[in-house]
């Protein structure tokens, strides 16, 4: 921790000369316009020092669009305050957008620095523009009298979120209120940074050091080879250690025979947060229930629940429940089969005991090799980036018209994105879609969708969006193709949903244009998913690249069953969690409450079986306590089932690839989501609310 600080310091002197030697503000590429093919980003010509001194300006011209607005001698108006607000921070909107997206896909060292930097500024830049009365007094005004203004369904929508988004940041309360609800908001964020910070404490406390190599015995070579490096990383040569990281902890729990070993892992792991020592969560946690209680309460909910829940498209913590519970029983009658198979081959193979939470992953390991064994060297072949990317573009097309060209001349900021300009049914200009498939040192893990201009109106306008796609799939090697793994594939496919999401979304203001509800957002992203294991899909893409042969269907119905392998214990474990997070944000919590207690008799309550544990304890809940997902753990399953349910009714009309239905989608679902919202939008494409059938199938629940 120590040497990071240093390093720090160290990076926060170079960057300050490099700042202001480097620096003419006539050449700022972001004060000037672009005149790149589509108006993209030049990232050709940006350099690091240009970001802090636009960062400066675009907060320095904000604050006084909002300062006109503010103090406007004319009486407040929808147009000269509501519109007003809603296009203020253009530079901001130029700026952002490149900064965070390369922060996010090709960073380094300056760019890290800066954004310690500006993050600060930007809190307080727009803290003070939430705080600011004069301007929510206009706002107030003009919602006041809404109904007398003749506005139309989406002008209405903007003045309603641009009133809610300042009165669920505290600026109705009266004076008195405001300042300690901001005393409140900021004490929970310093707890919530402390339970975090605790947390990541504890993730690095636990190692599992081996001397004895015979308790090696079951893990693969590469498996034992992590446990070298681990080891040499921390100056132990001869030895291996297991960490609680993903890559290393869950390895050891399927493939180390050393039972004794496995259980210690498995407490290592589970305990984090709740070992009594200085890394503790348990007191800070219940804090932290107790500040969100209290500022729901003065917000006017009965609970944080309800305050979350309330712009969610689920409405309210019994909604929650309740779809919750009825996901929870069969999940859990399948994670008791599953169980018993485990069991079984346990007695089989003459183990006299019974199955316990640290053997699962163990057990379940040989019952994948039994029952669902996809070898992903089987399937890669016929996934390679080329195809995959094809077939991505081919569902667009015939699901919605859409057509893609690639566009080199745009510039990018690597070598290897692609840029392609997509087209709309009718051949006119829709989006630009840059894609960034390969992992480089300068890219965070995982897969995600941005925009570096997101689409809307910019005086009177349109102004069409740049998405980004970025993956950290295996680049090519030798005459070989990249290979997608059949879970890469799905990625791809997630990620596009959300880009087609960015494509279509059309709202005549900033506020309303793909503005969804957080249990809604990942509906457009995971339902094309669906279609990418579809043999009417697959048949156009998923060519063997050096046969030319489409995939067998003997290895798609693989690809299928491997699907619902294990997936009574998967869903458990997060219907658990997401359970124990809506009990923690509905119930009274005192000083008194006993966090083991809460969380034993929540489990209890729901029947969880002894062999699984939620997928987070409450002392290491990270999403609730950190991640802005405090009693919103359940959007992930939410969408899923409206993802499933949606791709039925394709389905049930017997055509995948059904025009209307996609019409539909389209309107209702990805481009207007301003004048349907939630679960109105969702009626409107299905004509129903969504049956959780589609979804049990689907993981072999059913
Ligand atoms: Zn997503």
């Amino acid at each position: 921790m120590k040497n990071q600080n240093h390093f720090l310091t160290f990076l926060f002197l170079v960057l300050i000369p490099v700042l202001v030697s480097g620096q003419q503000e006539n050449q700022n590429p972001f004060f000037e316009e672009w005149d790149t093919p589509f108006g993209s980003p030049p990232f050709d010509i940006i350099h690091e020092d240009h970001y802090l001194p636009a960062y400066q300006e675009g907060v320095r011209q904000h604050m006084d669009e909002i300062n006109a607005i503010a103090n406007n001698p004319e009486p407040p108006t929808f147009e000269n305050t509501i519109v007003a607000f809603d296009q203020a921070g253009a530079l901001l909107r130029r700026i952002s957008p490149v900064f965070s997206g390369l922060s996010s896909a090709e960073t380094n060292p300056v760019l890290q620095s800066i954004a310690r930097e500006t993050t600060p500024m930007l809190t307080a830049h727009y803290n003070a523009i939430r705080l600011n009365e004069e301007l929510f007094g206009r706002i107030r005004t003009v919602y006041d009298n809404r109904e007398n203004l003749d506005l139309d369904r989406e002008q209405m929508v903007l003045l309603e979120k641009t009133y809610q988004d300042f009165e669920r940041g505290g600026a109705a309360l009266p004076e008195d209120k405001r300042e300690e609800f901001k005393k409140l908001s900021e004490r929970m964020s310093m707890v919530s940074l402390q339970l975090s910070e605790n947390l990541l404490a504890e993730n690095n406390a636990f190692a599992l050091i081996i001397e004895d190599e015979t308790d090696l015995a079951g893990l693969p070579a590469n498996v034992v080879e992590t446990g070298v490096q681990e080891a040499r990383r921390r100056g132990m040569e001869g030895k291996w250690v297991f960490t609680t990281a993903f890559p290393s902890r869950v390895p050891f729990l399927q493939f180390a025979e050393n039972r004794e070993l496995r259980r210690q892992m498995y407490f290592g792991y589970v305990n984090r947060g709740d070992n009594d020592d200085e890394n503790d969560n348990k007191e800070l946690f219940i804090e932290l229930m107790m500040l969100r209680q209290q500022l729901s309460e003065m917000l006017g909910y009965n609970n944080y629940a309800e305050y979350f829940t309330a712009i969610q498209m689920a409405e309210n913590p019994q909604n929650v429940y309740d779809f919750l519970y009825r996901v929870w029983e069969p999940a859990l009658a399948r994670a008791q089969m599953e169980r018993a198979e485990m069991q079984a081959i346990i007695d089989r193979e003459g183990g006299d005991f019974k199955l316990e939470a640290w053997d699962w992953w163990y057990y379940a390991e040989k019952l994948r090799k039994e029952k669902y064994e996809l070898d992903d060297d089987e399937v890669k072949p016929y996934f390679t980036i080329d195809n995959v990317r094809q077939g991505s573009f081919t569902l667009a097309n015939k699901l919605w018209g859409l057509t893609f060209e690639p566009r080199p001349e745009v510039p990018v900021y690597h070598e290897e994105v692609e840029v392609y300009e997509v087209f709309d049914y009718d051949g006119s200009h829709l989006a630009v879609l840059f894609i960034d498939p390969h992992p480089r040192p300068g890219k965070r893990s995982g897969a995600w969708c941005g925009t570096y201009r997101s689409g809307g109106y910019e005086n009177g306008e349109w102004v069409s969006p740049i998405v980004t796609m970025v993956m950290n799939f295996t680049r090519p090697s030798g005459d070989k193709p990249a290979m997608l793994s059949w879970d890469e594939t799905s990625t791809y496919f997630h990620e596009f949903g959300h880009a087609v999401h960015n494509f279509f979304a059309k709202g005549q203001f900033r506020r309303t244009s793909r503005s969804v509800p957080r249990d809604f957002v990942e509906l457009p992203s995971q339902v094309l998913e669906n279609w990418a294991g579809e043999p009417g899909l697959l048949e156009t893409y998923a060519i063997h690249y050096q046969t030319g042969e489409i995939i067998p269907g003997e290895l798609v119905e693989r690809l299928e069953k491997s699907e619902h392998f294990n997936q009574g214990f998967v869903q458990t474990e997060y219907l658990a969690a997401a359970i124990l997070d809506m009990d923690w944000h509905t119930s009274d919590i005192s000083e008194d409450t006993d966090v083991n207690a809460f969380e034993r008799a929540s489990m209890e309550r729901i029947g969880l079986i002894d062999e699984i544990v939620p997928r987070y304890r409450t002392t290491n809940f990270g999403h609730i306590f950190g991640g802005g997902y405090a009693a919103g753990y359940y959007v992930y399953r939410w969408a899923e089932v409206l993802d499933a349910d949606a791709f039925q009714a394709f389905k049930d009309s017997g055509d995948l690839f059904n025009r209307e239905l996609a019409r539909d989608f389209r309107k209702y679902i990805l481009a207007n989501n301003a004048l349907y919202e939630g679960m109105d939008a969702y009626v409107r494409f299905r004509g129903q609310e969504p049956d959780i059938d589609a979804f049990l199938r689907r993981a072999g629940l059913k």
